[in-house]
């Protein structure tokens, strides 16, 4: 078996081995290696590998096999030898965020195991995320605040971290928060008087180093929920990404940063407020440019014939004053605009069935190198010629003009 230096001493950064075995790896460009004992943490238990290298060749994954810890090495086949000695470096930033992360977790589930009561089912250390589920909840804000005090005074009191190998029998008459996955060599890690449970990860020997333990995120999840939170650097990286992005968004608005969501919701209000009187100002010019257009129009047979071809007005104009045409019966109104470029729409208020706008649409639509579609009473689309635009609707309405007049001459 290879002996686990980091369970002997969780801040060793170097070592020396022995190589007991070398085999291909599926990974790209590496070879595996088994050495007599490690430094390197192998993945398990919700925490990810150790990374660093052995005769400076990147250390990329550790894993374990029964009792065999086995290294992938980048590096190229026969650059290691069984019964050569290594010299392993580990990337100690990164064990140590581990170590954090890891028993900040110990921490935030002995708080939640007592006394929210709810156990933890699920731990996960990522790169950017790391998150417990509990078989509990979801928690209310205040019960999430109460339960950060809670674990941020045991990091605070800087208490002991143990860790003792038990036989198989030893553990069975203890108390755990939570029970071995492997009986064959059991590993209890302790803060005495708040957490009791079997984890074989790599953990700082007193509380005071995880640093500040801060919940980010609360949601349901599988009955229970799901906390994602921070621990340490990471916390404190965190918190300087917020404080910079809050200041500013705070200086942007010349308001200092506690006052932030104060003045934003004040934004957020006014928008509404504006939007809303946008929205009036819209429909108000949209029925009087309609009322305008109608006055003007072509009348035939009872129809008004009104065209507009617009190079100034802005797409969201044309909606709100074809919309004020939709609610205007006996009517057929051709809008468009070509800025920035040609877009139109078609309405038949009519009930005259030989007036198809989507008939018309197809006949003309060539002009302005378009595309579009619709039915006999309303039509629109848009193209690629902005000049075409005018001797399109002109020719439009000329047909609907031919149409209305033919019809007219029948009843008669
Ligand atoms: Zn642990």
């Amino acid at each position: 078996m290879t002996t686990k230096l980091y369970w002997q001493d969780p801040y060793q950064k170097e070592f020396h081995a022995h190589i007991k075995d070398v085999r291909p790896s599926q990974t790209p460009d590496s070879v595996e290696l088994l050495l007599d004992q490690t430094a390197f943490y192998p993945e398990g238990g919700g925490q990810p590998s150790d990374q660093g290298n052995l005769n400076q060749s990147p250390v990329t994954y550790v894993y374990s096999e029964g009792s065999f810890i086995w290294h992938v090495v980048k590096a190229a086949e026969h650059t290691f030898n069984v019964g050569d000695q290594v010299k392993g470096v580990l990337d100690w930033k990164r064990r140590f965020d581990h170590m954090q992360q890891h028993l900040g977790q110990h921490i935030l589930s002995s708080v939640f195991d007592n006394p929210f009561e709810a156990g933890t089912i699920g731990f996960h250390l990522g790169e950017h995320n790391v998150t417990i589920d509990l078989d509990k909840g979801p928690f209310t804000q205040k019960e999430l605040i109460k339960a950060e005090r809670m674990a941020n005074a045991i990091v605070f009191h800087n208490r002991p971290v143990q860790s003792t190998l038990v036989t198989d029998d030893a553990y069975q008459a203890l108390d755990l928060r939570k029970t071995p996955d492997i009986t064959d060599e059991i590993r209890l890690v302790e803060i005495p008087g708040n957490d009791l449970c079997a984890c074989s990860g790599t953990h700082p020997l007193a509380t005071g180093e995880v640093g500040l333990i801060k919940i980010t995120k609360s949601e349901t999840y599988k009955g229970g929920c799901r906390l994602t939170f921070l621990c340490g650097w990471r916390a404190l990286e965190t918190f300087q990404q917020i404080q910079f992005q809050a200041q500013q968004a705070a200086a942007g608005l010349s308001v200092g940063w506690p006052e932030l969501t104060e003045t934003v919701d004040g934004l957020i209000n006014e928008s509404k407020h504006l939007s809303k009187e946008s929205k009036d100002i819209h429909q108000l010019w949209s029925s009087l440019q309609r009322d305008q257009m109608l006055s003007e129009a072509t009348v035939i047979n009872g129809v008004s014939i009104v065209m507009m071809c617009d190079d100034r007005m802005e797409y969201k104009r044309l909606t709100f004053l074809s919309n004020s045409f939709r609610e205007t019966s006996n009517c057929v109104a051709l809008l468009g605009i070509t800025n920035p470029s040609p877009r139109f729409v078609l309405l038949n208020n009519t009930l005259f069935p030989a007036l198809s706008m989507q008939k018309l649409l197809k006949e003309s639509i060539h002009l302005i190198d378009g595309k579009g579609g619709g039915n006999a009473v309303s039509a629109q689309g848009g193209g690629n010629r902005s000049e075409g635009l005018a001797p399109m609707l002109s020719e439009i309405q000329a047909a609907v003009i031919s149409t209305l007049t033919q019809a007219l001459s029948i009843e008669n």
